[in-house]
């Protein structure tokens, strides 16, 4: 029966690499094929390493951003923690006063429409409570 074991799975077959990691240990990846460093090691690839990096932690800075602000604006709970991290953007200088005065246009609009909600809410439970004490019958409250 022939060995199918693919190249390169072989335990050993490549040596390791010559390279020593940030901990200040020997690297234990194995070597880029004809070198003596891998994939993190090898000077030549450096560079490359380098702006993958870099942009790996542009984009994940930029959606961290992104998500901190897509933030649930449902309660008024929700609605002051949203305000005062938008002043205190605009005060670090992390938001423009444009966007940020876009933004609290949108939370008070938003705090009209939970109130709204809030006192339809209400209203409805009145209702049905009085329906239910009442029985039809009129209110109590004299004249
Ligand atoms: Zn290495």
């Amino acid at each position: 029966m022939p060995d199918r074991t693919p190249r390169g799975a072989v335990a050993g077959e490549r040596p390791t690499c010559s390279g020593v990691t940030a901990a200040g240990v020997a690297c234990r990846s194995k070597v880029l094929a004809g070198g003596v460093f891998c994939v993190a090691h090898d000077p030549a690839k450096r560079g490359l390493m380098q702006d993958a990096r870099r942009k790996g932690a542009v984009t994940t800075n930029k959606l961290r951003v992104i998500e901190g602000k897509r933030r649930k604006l449902g309660s008024a709970v929700d609605l002051i923690a949203f305000t005062s991290d938008v002043v205190q953007d605009v005060i670090a200088g992390t938001v423009l006063p444009d966007v940020a005065r876009a933004a609290l246009y949108g939370i008070s609009i938003q705090r009209q429409l939970i109130e709204a909600s809030d006192i339809e809410q209400r209203l409805a439970a009145l209702e049905q409570h009085g329906t239910a004490t009442h029985q039809g019958g009129r209110p109590t409250w004299g004249h």
